[in-house]
């Protein structure tokens, strides 16, 4: 016989908030996690937004969603998508509702940090070929070193044709990487601050070491390795002045822990919330309200450029398709609710002086709703408003899915942007909402299964939420 509560136990649960670590809410929501995970580690594996783009769209085709055409005035249930350059993507589910009663967005963006070439990458120095990078994010350039990476990217001919190139990822793939200081001559190195450790211009990727066997040329190395690339793919030196290659870590998603509870990958900012909002739009069929699920580019390093957050692409895409109904999209969008889903900070033990313990994120508490980011001050944050939050609240609620709130770390530690303002810049109700991350942005990041999964299930239940916003 369980004991009987006392009155104070019972005040105690009903006036106090206490997370809880969601095994011990429900411990077999890891067996599910488990399953749900195995699609996200296939995810993983690509590492770039075309990479991703190029992987979502045939699944898409195969959901019965086609490409969108303008001026159609599509009908409940039906599902199509908009590919914005190969590189940010729009998928919808029209809902029952009017679109005049707004709709349900979930964004999430697909680049992550990496090292991106220069536009003239290719260099020869003592005898060893390099290329050469520039990184692309926020990154910690020393973590970057001796790691194995894969190199990706797509390089553009004169005659119109796109070469793809993808080396390092498969097994008998070339290793790649940075390589670094040995630590028996590293004293004066090692004295330096850590952000000048290594600095943005040794961030070399040494690609050859073998000469070509001519007496008569210089550059022998480059040019063995530029032969080769000749042979293989048919380019020349002045072919990556129209390329966007890059160099990330290699090594493939795994379960990472004994107990299997967590993934270790590269690149889970944000690919983490692109699978589970991605997951959540395939499995929702004829919701209320019309879901719009986007990837974005670009949010590492802004937002900016065409394909980014910035960019009007969502805004013009909208406008065409609530066009079809006689509506403008401004109207639509202020009657939205949009999820802007990204990774946040999960405390650890480590190094939990930066961390405000009452207001940070833990692995295994389930996703983590975001008021606010930005920096000391609230600077550069969109802030959800109580009305946004207790409506995401109330659906979390009612649909069972535990859930914690977090801050970026502590008030003057630093501090960091979503798209959330990106998006509430349109003037639609957005909230951050995510899953916390174990040494964001290194080149490799640790989430909890059950964090993942459990996203997915609260963008689930948010595509499919009948309550409309007051
Ligand atoms: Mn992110
Ligand atoms: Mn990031």
């Amino acid at each position: 016989m369980p004991k009987k509560e006392t009155k104070v136990q019972q005040l105690e649960k009903e006036l106090l908030n206490k997370p809880k670590n969601v095994g011990e809410i429900d411990n077999n929501i890891l067996n599910e996690a488990q399953k749900f995970c195995e699609g996200y580690k296939e995810f993983l594996r690509n590492k770039t937004e075309r990479a991703v783009v190029d992987y979502t769209i045939p699944i898409l085709k195969a959901h019965k969603y086609t490409e969108f055409q303008m001026g159609k005035k599509y009908k409940a249930g039906d599902k199509f998508y908009y590919n914005n350059r190969g590189k940010a993507l729009i998928m919808v589910t029209v809902g029952k509702r009017p679109v005049s009663d707004g709709l349900r967005l979930g964004v999430s963006h697909i680049d992550s940090p990496r090292l991106d070439f220069k536009p003239n990458p290719l260099f020869e120095d003592i005898d060893m070929a390099f290329f050469k990078t520039h990184y692309y994010g926020g990154i910690k350039k020393y973590q970057w070193t001796t790691v194995p990476m894969s190199l990706h990217g797509v390089i553009r001919l004169t005659d119109g044709k796109t070469v793809k190139v993808r080396i390092g990822e498969e097994e008998g793939d070339p290793l790649f990487c940075i390589t670094d200081l040995l630590p028996h001559l590293a004293r004066n190195q090692m004295k330096k601050p850590a952000n000048e450790i290594v600095e943005g211009e040794q961030l070399n990727v040494l690609i050859g070491s073998w000469p070509y066997g001519d007496e008569k040329v210089s550059g022998k190395v480059k040019l063995n390795i530029l032969n080769m690339l000749h042979e293989k793919y048919g380019i020349t030196e002045k072919d990556f002045l129209s390329a966007e290659l890059c160099a990330t870590p290699a090594y493939e998603p795994r379960d990472y822990g004994l107990d299997r509870s967590m993934i270790g990958a590269y690149g889970q900012d944000d690919s983490v919330c692109a699978y589970a909002s991605f997951m959540a739009e395939l499995d929702t069929k004829k919701p209320d309200f019309t879901t719009v699920t986007v990837f974005t580019d670009k949010e590492e390093t802004g937002s900016d450029g065409n394909t980014g957050m910035r960019s009007l692409f969502l805004k013009d895409f909208l406008e065409d398709f609530v066009s079809a109904y006689g509506l403008s999209a401004r109207h639509v969008l202020m009657r939205s609710v949009c999820m802007s889903c990204d990774v946040n900070a999960a405390v650890d033990p480590a190094f939990a002086e930066n961390y405000e313990r009452n207001n940070a994120s833990y692995l295994n508490y389930g996703p983590v709703v975001s008021k606010y980011t930005g920096g000391g001050g609230k600077y550069s944050t969109n802030d959800a408003s109580a009305e946004t939050m207790g409506y995401i609240r109330s659906i979390l609620e009612e649909a069972k899915i535990p859930w914690q709130v977090g801050e970026l770390g502590k008030i003057d530690n630093g501090g960091g942007g979503t798209i959330a303002s990106e998006i509430s810049v349109h003037n639609l109700d957005t909230v951050d909402v995510g899953v916390p991350v174990l040494s964001m942005h290194a080149p490799l990041e640790i989430t909890a299964k059950a964090d993942v999964y459990l996203l997915y299930k609260a963008v689930l239940a948010f595509y499919n939420c009948t309550r409309p916003k007051d």
